[in-house]
């Protein structure tokens, strides 16, 4: 879950072995060899589902593995009110709003999108890290700089840190909203769900998992029985994990087993976690298609209220419907494919999307569009 929500994305040394041919080859061979039936997982990151696509590991697994899109992009999941919240905000006076680049093209329940109020005279800023938005708080003293807070516990740590920075450094022009979402609580209202996808098992998040580590996944494994694998991102890391996946099947084990071990730690990051649950603590919270799952968000400690934009500029979540015709929810649950979704390139492309999985470079629906070309959607 990385990209352009600003989280880390540098591949880690020797990430090149990862991808090596013949390596990806020789696991292909084994996956096709041990597959006894077919394969159902959920890949819950969209770096996941970027990468089954840019590698062609998409066309190249066998028919019976079949992968279906989680709810794992945090622009995607981002529901159409918090849009609307942030459009309300970015039209109010004296403020600049700080965003990652891919939430400014999301657009809300009306249509109107970031940008375009960025072309109406609102300033809306891209930058790069929470700490971009701290300089530019520090340059522009007559404004308030608010942060569009969202991602997943990957993001978080980092927009914990920038509010104590502002708090210790006395930056009182500086605020963040809290769009934060939290992974496992996800997972299991998507898992609880009546209708929910048969999965035969879900491929994990290496990036978020890097700050919790294995233990927040165990329910999956224990009430679900569902194993998981938290996986690397290069092609063999995904090949690695599906053989694990069919590994625990044939074993009749549910698991949670950790591929990624060049970059997850079995207890993820504590002092990351420390910093995070400094600052914010878990809130419900509505997700695009899940609608409100119970302490699976983050709001700001009463102690930061000074920070908290929804405090401070008392914004609330404006009623809206969904915008019309959009699957995303359905894709964001691994109900539909992006091709079932009737405007699937032809209303809504990554030039004129419809919604933020056509917008996003980890939604599912840009990763299908732009590796669609004879190619077959499973
Ligand atoms: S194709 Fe467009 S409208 Fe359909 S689900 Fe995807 S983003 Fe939404």
């Amino acid at each position: 879950m990385a990209t352009k929500t600003g989280e880390e994305k540098r591949a880690l040394p020797g990430a090149e072995l990862f991808a090596d041919a013949a390596l990806c080859a020789s696991l292909l061979a084994r996956l096709e060899a041990e597959l006894d039936r077919p394969l159902r997982f959920m890949e819950v990151c969209g770096t996941h589902t970027v990468s089954l696509f840019r590698s062609g590991l998409h066309s190249l697994l066998p028919a019976g593995v079949v992968h279906l899109s989680g709810p794992g992009c945090p622009v995607c999941v981002t529901h159409d009110r918090e849009i609307a919240a942030c459009l309300t905000l970015a039209g109010k006076e004296g403020v600049t709003v700080a965003t990652f680049g891919d939430l400014l093209r999301v657009p809300g329940p009306g249509g109107g999108s970031l940008k375009e109020a960025k072309a109406a005279g609102a300033e809306v800023e891209v930058v790069y890290s929470p700490l971009d938005s701290l300089d530019l708080a520090r340059k522009r003293p007559e404004r308030t700089v608010v942060f569009l807070g969202a991602g997943f516990e990957t993001t978080a740590p980092a927009v914990a840190a920038a509010v104590l920075l502002a708090k210790k450094s006395g930056l009182g022009n500086f605020a963040v909203l809290s769009l934060h979402k939290l992974v496992p609580p996800a997972l299991e209202a998507l898992l609880a769900e009546e209708g929910a996808p048969g999965l035969d098992a879900l491929l994990l998040p290496g990036h978020v998992s890097t700050i919790l580590g294995l233990a927040p996944y165990r329910f999956l494994a224990e009430r679900h029985k569902i194993p998981g694998v938290v996986g690397g991102f290069e092609p063999a890391d995904i090949l690695h994990s599906l053989l694990l996946m069919l590994d625990m099947r044939r074993t009749g084990l549910a698991e949670i087993r950790n591929q990624y071990t060049r970059a997850v730690p079995e207890e993820g990051n504590p002092r990351a976690r420390e910093i995070l649950f400094s600052v914010f603590e878990p809130a419900d919270a509505l997700w695009r298609g899940l609608e409100s799952i119970p302490a699976s968000g983050l709001i700001m400690r009463r102690e930061y209220g000074d920070f908290d934009a929804w405090r401070r500029f008392s914004l609330v979540l404006p009623e809206s419907p969904p915008v019309r015709g959009c699957r995303c929810g359905d894709v964001l649950r691994g109900r539909i494919a992006p091709a079932a979704c009737p405007l699937f390139a032809a209303a809504c492309t990554p030039a004129s999307p419809v919604g933020p999985c056509m917008v996003s470079t980890e939604g599912s629906c840009a990763a299908h569009f732009l590796y669609r070309e004879g190619r077959e959607e499973r």
